[in-house]
């Protein structure tokens, strides 16, 4: 499970994030809701440790990784998975080859790399997509080649930073599916950042709503439809 704990982020004087206060549960799917400008991707980056928080912790399993240092952040990283929006795939790539990225940065060896590249694409359904490029792939083919790469470590946590933003409802619905049954088959954490609402009620158990960088709602989904 991922806890997110009197998360502050400022710049200089901007007060980005204020005080945020939130835990996922494994075989959970929460999500981060706001508009343009709210503090989403400076979220995302706290929880991906690609930014350090100006103060509060992000603790996942126990363990609080905004006091890690450089060396330990490497292993720590591994414990989260991300899926960012449009995937950021290598286009000389094939699917295939994308997903083992972090297993060859890992030093796996080349046949237990193959088993689980194998393994990897027949969790998102692409068995048959494996040698295709990332130019011959639907969108929302790229997100669950995507997907596979941020799971290649077996992370507990699953970060979705605007993952669904861009492709069209059929997609959006495909992508939602996978994310669900991840949840379930795999018992991940799942952090769900998006600005889409219509995306929120589709696949969320909870929901944060951000505004202006603190939550200004949150709660289970079905407790906050029943609410209004
Ligand atoms: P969102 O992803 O919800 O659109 P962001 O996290 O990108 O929001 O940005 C939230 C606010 O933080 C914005 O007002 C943005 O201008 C500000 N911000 C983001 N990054 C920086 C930075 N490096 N320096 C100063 N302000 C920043
Ligand atoms: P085992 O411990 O025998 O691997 P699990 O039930 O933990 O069994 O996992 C079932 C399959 O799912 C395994 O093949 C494993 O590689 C894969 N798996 C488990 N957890 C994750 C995860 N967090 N991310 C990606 N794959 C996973």
């Amino acid at each position: 499970m991922i806890e997110v704990n009197d998360l502050t982020k400022a710049y200089g004087d901007t007060v980005v994030l204020d005080g945020l206060n939130f835990a996922v549960d494994s075989g959970e799917i929460f999500a981060v809701v706001g508009p343009s400008g709210a503090g989403k991707s400076t979220l995302a980056q706290c929880i991906n440790l690609l930014e350090r928080p100006t103060s509060g912790s992000v603790v996942v399993n126990g363990e609080d990784l905004t006091r890690l240092s450089y060396k330990q952040l490497r292993v720590a990283r591994r414990r989260i998975g991300t899926v960012f929006q449009s995937s950021s795939l290598l286009s000389r790539r094939t699917a295939a080859e994308n997903i083992a990225l972090p297993l060859e940065y890992l030093g796996v060896t080349k046949g237990e790399a193959e088993r689980r590249v194998r393994e990897l694409l027949d969790r998102v359904g692409l068995t048959d997509r494996a040698n295709a490029y990332p130019f011959q792939l639907s969108g929302g083919q790229r997100q669950r080649v995507g997907i596979a790469r941020a799971l290649a470590l077996r992370p507990s946590v699953l970060l979705s930073d605007e993952a669904t933003s861009g492709l069209d409802p059929q997609s959006t619905s495909s992508v939602v599916a996978l994310l669900r049954e991840l949840r379930d088959d795999l018992n991940l954490a799942i952090v769900f950042i998006t600005h889409e609402m219509n995306t929120v009620l589709e696949i969320a158990d909870s929901v944060a709503r951000l505004d202006r960088g603190s939550i200004v709602e949150s709660g289970r989904l079905v407790d906050l439809l029943t609410d209004h």
